[in-house]
């Protein structure tokens, strides 16, 4: 069994229904080990407008990496993800974050996500679910990881209404 670390968000269509829909697809193929609180962020780069909601997930799956990346983009096609703009508007992106403490750089993989460090509406679920784990590559645990973010982003607890 491995350990992954998924980051998901979207900031289109109904953003509560679509976290939980892809939630569900996940828990089809993966077991839920934690899920974060779900945050709200503005939105980060590109041109998108409208705040995203963030969750982090850490799951335990029998697919390897690439497996599981296939898997994901299948529920993002599901959700009506279109790849159109990078960093642009969508229904619903899934990263994988981490993947056990592996370290992988192939032309469609690269993990831990490179982002990840750079970016506070990842490392504040991050740091809930996971404070002590060790980033493989900056050897510093989440929580580190956070602490040092220069991020200006403000990352906030989402109360639905
Ligand atoms: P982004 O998430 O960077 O905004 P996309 O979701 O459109 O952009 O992903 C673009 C490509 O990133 C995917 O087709 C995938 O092959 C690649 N990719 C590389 N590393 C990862 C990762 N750790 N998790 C998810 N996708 C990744
Ligand atoms: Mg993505």
């Amino acid at each position: 069994m491995h350990t992954v670390v998924l980051g998901l968000g979207g900031n289109e269509g109904d953003r509560l229904f679509l976290l939980n829909e892809a939630v569900n697809g996940l828990l089809q193929e993966m077991k839920l080990v934690r899920a974060s609180a779900i945050y709200e962020t503005e939105a980060w780069g590109g041109e998108s407008l409208s705040p995203y909601l963030n969750q982090v997930l850490v799951l335990q799956t029998k697919m390897d990496p690439e497996e599981t990346l296939a898997c994901i983009q299948q529920i993002e096609g599901h959700l009506g993800r279109k790849r159109e703009t990078k960093w642009g508007d969508r229904t619903m992106d899934i990263d994988i974050l981490y993947f056990d403490e592996a370290v992988i750089h192939s032309e469609v993989l690269q993990v831990p996500h490179p982002q990840l460090s750079f970016r506070k509406f990842v490392l504040v679920p991050l740091a809930e679910v996971l404070p002590e784990y060790i980033h493989p590559l900056e050897k510093r645990s989440n929580k580190e990881l956070l602490k040092r973010c220069k991020d200006p982003l403000t990352v906030g607890v989402y109360s639905d209404g």
